[in-house]
């Protein structure tokens, strides 16, 4: 059985001292419920350290939204995962639809970053989705899958095994309109067919596919057991503590 995955994006909210307090909230929340579900906090780059601190000696993993695939050099205003690993990272969110739409990031980028990420021996969470424009024109498998693959590209067995995907339909993120458990599945279930026909049954069977997109603690259980979804990744409703902690009760 895989193992849940279930991580929190703050997005670019809360300053360090917010974002403290609401990781202890998270903490105080969640309790025991993570020795059967992995849970991820990923603040924003300014309040990593301050959340690592309130997270040190429990079980919960500290994550960051994004960074750049150079350990160092001439790149104004990005991070490098050697950076990033010294806040206490162990997790990184990559492709998140919202580099992809606003800051142009390309299916190219996602895998040079993917490869630097494993390289630093940091665990990645690869977003792929497709935009309501593109299921409407019946493309949700093209550009999922191509966004898969792409990402995907030159990386070892041993290497897809350390990465979860994280399904996050775009006409979904924030903005209340939730996949149904029958749709989240119907991609979770094509995404995982496809890696077992490229990759063989070892990789398609322990690789974790979280599903993203206005979940709630309302949704989230009915999500969660659907056979093909492994977890979540969560926005909104992981700024709020008691929320969270419910969405990570639902994953138990
Ligand atoms: C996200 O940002 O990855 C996300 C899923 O956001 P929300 O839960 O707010 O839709």
């Amino acid at each position: 059985m895989r193992r849940p995955l279930v991580a929190g994006n703050w997005k670019m909210y809360k300053t360090a001292e917010p974002a403290e307090e609401l990781a202890r909230s998270i903490v105080a929340q969640v309790g025991r419920d993570c020795e059967v579900v992995d849970v991820v906090l990923c603040p924003p780059f300014t309040s990593l350290q301050a959340v690592h601190e309130a997270l040190a000696g429990t079980p919960i993993a500290l994550g960051a939204q994004n960074m750049h695939w150079e350990n160092e050099g001439a790149f104004t205003g990005e991070i490098s995962p050697a950076m990033i690993l010294t806040t206490g990272c162990t997790y990184v969110i990559l492709g998140h639809s919202e580099r992809r739409q606003y800051f142009a990031e390309t299916d190219e980028q996602v895998n040079r970053k993917l490869k630097a990420a494993l390289g630093a021996g940091l665990s990645p969470i690869v977003c792929v989705g497709e935009t309501l424009q593109q299921r409407e024109a019946g493309q949700i498998e093209a550009v999922v899958l191509g966004q898969v693959q792409a990402a995907l590209q030159g990386l070892s067995e041993s290497e897809l095994l350390k990465i979860a995907l994280a399904y996050e339909p775009v006409w979904a993120i924030g903005t209340g309109r939730t996949a149904t458990p029958a749709q989240a599945e119907e991609v979770h279930s094509l995404i995982r067919t496809s890696l077992h026909q490229q990759y063989g049954e070892g990789v398609a069977g322990a690789l974790r596919i979280q599903y993203g997109g206005s979940v709630k603690p309302e949704n989230a259980a009915e999500l969660f057991t659907q056979k093909n979804i492994d977890g979540g990744l969560i926005g909104g409703a992981a700024l709020k503590a008691d929320s969270f902690a419910a969405i990570v009760k639902a994953a138990c």
